[in-house]
C-alpha cells in the first residue's frame, strides 16, 4: 500500500516537489508524535486509576475481612454491622460483593441472587489457597478482585496440628467494582485531548508550509538568477550563497558560464580573424585590377606582371580556405580518425621527397634520422598534415644554408618525431601562442613566405586527436625544435601538452 502511494506519488508532478517532500515531512514530525503523546497519556491515566481504584478496594476488602471472622458471619450471617459495611462498600463502588465460605458455597450476595449457591471458579479456588486475584475486564467496564478471609488461631483454639498464630483460610470475598466512573474521567480526557491535537495539527501544517516556503526560496532564486542570464539581462556570475548545495550548483554554473564565454570569445574572434584573413587577397586583386583598369594604353609586361601578383593573391586565398576546411575537419569528432598501421618511417620519407624541391629553392638542406623502424596505428593522411607543416615551417622559418633534422624514434608505448632547425626562432613569449588559429610571430615575414596562421593549430589538433602531446623549444635566432609523441596504438593515452 505504502509503496503504491509512493508511486503514484513520483507519477504526480507535485511528489518530486522539495517544497511538497519539506511539507510532508515537517507534517509527519509534528503530527505523528502528538498522536503518540496523546495517546500514551490516556493508556498511562487508565492504568493509574484502575490500579489506584483496585488497592482502595483491597484495602476496604481486608478491614471487612477481618470483622467477617470477628462476627462470625461464615457461619451465621445475620448480622447487620456486616451487612451495612457491605451494602455502603457496595453502592460506594457501584460493584457487587459475594462472601463465600471454605465449601465454596455463597453466604452473601449483595445482589441477593446467588446465595445457597456453589461457586467453583479458578480466582476463587486459587483464593481459597491464600492468593490474592485481580482481572480487569475492559471490555465489559469492572474489576474482579477475591480477598481471602483469613483467620489467626488463637491460643484458645490452638491444637496439635494447628498451633497458636496460624492463618487458616476461611473464605473468599469475590468482589466486582465497576470501571465506569475510569472509563467517563477517559472519555472527558480524550476529548479535550483531541481539542488540543486539532489545535496542534493546525498549528504543524501553518508551520510546515511557512517553514517549506522559507526554506526552498534559495532554490528559486538560482533558478531566477539563471533565468535572468539565459533572458540576457545580465553576463555576470551569479552568487546564491544561502546554503553549501546552492554554493555548489551556483559554481558549476559560474564555470559553465565562464566556459562559454570563452567559447563565444574564440569563436567571434576566429570569425573576425577568417574574415580579415579572405579578406586581405581580395582586396589585393581588387586594387591590382583598378590600377590597370585606369590606365589606357598598358604595356603588355605590365598586364604580365600585375596579372602574376593577382595569380599569386588567388593562390594565397586558395591555401587559406584549404587550411580552413582542414581545421574544421579536424573539429569534428575523433570517430572520423581512419585509422590503420602506418609505416612512419615510408611517410617521412614520401613527404620529405615532396618538400625537397622548396627546401633546395630556399637553399636549405633537409636530413632524416631514423633510429628505429616505426609502425603506429594512426590516421595516415592527418600524419602527413603534421609531418608536412612541422617540416614545412621548419624550411620556411630557416636561414640561408640551413639544414632540417628529422629524427625518428620510439620505445615500447610512444614513436617520436623530432623537427629540428637552424631558422630564426620563436621568441619566448610567443610560444604560448603558436598554436592559435591566424596567430604569427611577425606577421608580414610570415605573409611573404605564404604562411597562414593556421599550419600549427592544424598540427596540434590532428596530435590531439591521436591522443599525443606536442612540445616546442626554441632559442631566437639560433633555431627551433618541435617534439611529437604519439601512442603506437590506439589503447594508449598521452596526457595533453
Ligand atoms: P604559418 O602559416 O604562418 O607558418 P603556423 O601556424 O604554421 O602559421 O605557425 C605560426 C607561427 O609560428 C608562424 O607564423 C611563425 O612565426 C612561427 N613558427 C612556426 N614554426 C616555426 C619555426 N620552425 N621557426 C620559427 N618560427 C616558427
Amino acid at each position: 500500500m505504502a509503496d503504491k502511494i509512493i508511486k503514484f506519488l513520483k507519477k504526480l508532478r507535485i511528489g518530486r516537489s522539495l517544497k511538497f517532500r519539506l511539507f510532508i515531512i515537517i507534517c509527519l514530525m509534528g503530527i505523528i508524535p502528538s498522536i503518540i503523546i496523546r495517546a500514551g497519556i490516556l493508556e498511562n491515566y487508565e492504568d493509574r486509576a484502575v490500579e489506584v481504584r483496585t488497592s482502595d478496594v483491597q484495602t476496604q476488602l481486608k478491614i471487612i475481612a477481618n470483622h467477617l471472622i470477628t462476627y462470625n458471619y461464615l457461619q451465621d450471617n445475620s448480622s447487620e454491622v456486616i451487612g451495612a459495611e457491605l451494602e455502603q462498600l457496595s453502592n460506594l463502588y457501584n460493584g457487587r460483593m459475594l462472601i463465600i465460605n471454605s465449601n465454596l458455597r455463597v453466604v452473601k450476595d449483595t445482589y441477593g441472587i446467588s446465595e445457597g449457591k456453589t461457586i467453583i471458579s479458578e480466582e476463587v479456588i486459587r483464593c481459597m489457597k491464600g492468593v490474592n486475584t485481580v482481572n480487569y475486564d475492559e471490555v465489559n467496564g469492572f474489576i474482579e478482585i477475591t480477598i481471602p478471609i483469613i483467620e489467626t488461631i488463637s491460643a484458645k483454639m490452638a491444637a496439635e496440628d494447628m498451633p497458636e498464630g496460624t492463618e487458616v483460610v476461611r473464605g473468599v470475598m469475590l468482589t466486582s467494582v465497576s470501571t465506569d466512573s475510569i472509563a467517563m474521567t477517559l472519555e472527558i480526557l480524550n476529548r479535550k485531548a483531541l481539542i488540543i491535537e486539532y489545535i496542534m495539527i493546525f498549528c504543524i501544517l501553518a508551520i510546515a508550509l511557512l517553514l517549506a516556503q522559507v526554506l526552498i526560496r534559495p532554490f528559486g532564486r538560482v533558478s531566477k538568477s539563471i533565468s535572468e542570464i539565459k533572458e540576457g539581462y545580465t553576463d555576470d556570475p551569479i552568487s546564491v550563497p544561502d546554503y553549501l548545495e546552492t554554493e555548489h550548483i551556483v559554481d558549476a554554473f559560474n564555470g559553465l558560464l565562464k566556459r562559454m564565454k570563452t567559447l563565444d570569445d574564440s569563436r567571434q574572434e576566429f570569425v573576425a580573424n577568417v574574415s580579415h584573413e579572405l579578406k586581405t587577397p581580395i582586396t589585393s586583386v581588387k586594387v591590382l585590377a583598378e590600377s590597370l583598369l585606369a590606365q589606357q594604353d598598358v604595356p603588355a609586361e605590365l598586364y604580365q606582371e600585375f596579372m602574376k601578383d593577382i595569380a599569386e593573391e588567388i593562390e594565397r586565398e586558395d591555401k587559406i580556405i584549404n587550411d580552413l576546411l582542414a581545421i574544421v575537419k579536424l573539429d569534428k569528432s575523433v570517430a572520423e580518425l581512419n585509422i590503420s598501421a602506418v609505416d612512419i618511417n615510408e611517410l617521412t620519407e614520401i613527404i620529405l621527397k615532396r618538400l625537397r624541391p622548396i627546401a633546395r629553392k630556399n637553399n636549405v638542406e633537409v636530413l632524416l634520422v631514423s633510429k628505429r623502424e616505426v609502425v603506429a596505428e594512426v590516421d595516415e593522411v592527418k600524419m602527413s598534415l603534421i609531418l608536412t607543416n612541422l617540416v614545412e615551417n621548419a624550411i620556411k622559418y630557416n636561414r640561408e644554408q640551413g639544414t632540417v633534422e628529422v629524427t625518428l624514434d620510439a620505445d615500447h608505448q610512444f614513436f617520436t618525431i623530432q623537427v629540428s632547425d637552424t631558422g630564426i626562432g620563436i621568441p619566448q613569449e610567443c610560444l604560448e601562442q603558436i598554436y592559435e588559429r591566424f596567430y604569427r610571430v611577425d606577421k608580414s615575414h610570415s605573409r611573404e613566405i605564404g604562411g597562414t596562421g593556421l599550419g600549427l593549430a592544424i598540427t596540434r589538433n590532428a596530435v590531439l586527436l591521436h591522443r599525443g602531446s606536442i612540445k616546442v623549444d626554441s632559442k631566437e635566432g639560433e633555431g627551433t625544435t618541435f617534439v611529437v609523441k604519439i601512442p603506437l596504438t590506439r589503447g594508449l593515452t598521452q596526457t595533453k601538452s
